[in-house]
């Protein structure tokens, strides 16, 4: 089988001004333009900006996501935005079941579940963020935590519809702290989703899922995470606000090349 295209989010939460997400997004277009053959880049802006971040990007290559959305197509549901408005606008990925959407916002496994269906139907990329909190790694309980989240995110979804997911695997404990899991401890966890995908599946369908890292990934840590076999990029917080720091991830990701035949 053919190698896995890497992948780099750039989640900008709530953060930026129009001004700034436009030339933000102005700086990642330039300096990601050339990578995007080889990784797939998609920018997470908030949601009054996608449209003005969506035409900085032009014909950039990189993509334009969207940090949430709500699993039913209208109606009376204030505050909320559906999968076809966004489509409407240019997106066509959305970052599902983020940690801060967890554990601030307080979310659970069934709505996300309920998000993750919606939007796979809408035949947007799904990122599916898994992860466990300090206080379960220490009791020792990471891999039950993870697998949970990922078979509760999975029912329902048939192999088919797997080329349109990313796990992200983003302990909690390294989200916005400056505390990142070493490389040996990301990759036993994504080598631990990719063999529970496998007997869910198959072992195809298994070797062709990205699995992206997150959790203060940086410039300088990048490398080294991304040479785990099963780290297939990164999902970016706080350095996805600095173009020059994305920019030198994007292109750390851009020389994997993880996959069956690697
Ligand atoms: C995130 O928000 O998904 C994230 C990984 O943030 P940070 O890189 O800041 O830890």
């Amino acid at each position: 089988m053919a190698t896995r295209t890497p992948i780099v989010g750039g989640n900008w939460k709530m953060n930026t001004t129009r001004a700034s997400a436009v030339s933000l997004a102005e700086t990642v277009a330039t300096s990601c333009r050339e990578h995007t053959a080889t990784c797939d880049v998609v920018i997470f802006p908030p949601f009054p900006y996608l449209s003005a971040v969506g035409e900085a990007l032009g014909d950039s290559g990189v993509q334009l996501g969207a940090q949430d959305v709500y699993h039913e197509s209208d109606g009376a549901f204030t505050g909320e935005v559906s999968t076809a408005m966004l489509r409407d606008i240019g997106v066509n990925a959305v970052i599902l079941g983020h940690s801060e959407r967890r554990h601030v916002i307080g979310e659970d496994d069934a709505l996300i579940h309920r998000k993750l269906l919606a939007t796979l139907e809408a035949d947007l990329l799904v990122i599916f963020c898994v992860g466990e909190t300090l206080e379960q790694r220490e009791a020792g309980q990471t891999e039950t935590i993870v697998l949970g989240q990922l078979e509760s995110g999975l029912t329902d979804v048939p192999a088919s519809r797997l080329v349109q997911m990313v796990i992200a695997y983003e302990p909690v404990w390294a989200i916005g702290t400056g505390r990142t899991a070493s490389p040996e401890d990301a990759q036993a966890v994504h080598a631990c989703i990719r063999t529970a995908v496998a007997s869910r599946y198959d072992d195809v369908t298994a070797d062709s899922l990205r699995i992206q890292y997150g959790g203060s990934v940086k410039a300088d840590n990048a490398s080294a995470l991304f040479a785990q076999p099963d780290i297939d990029g990164g999902l970016i917080g706080g350095a996805s606000l600095d173009g020059g720091a994305f920019a030198s991830i994007v292109r750390e990701a851009s020389r994997i090349s993880h996959g069956a035949s690697a």
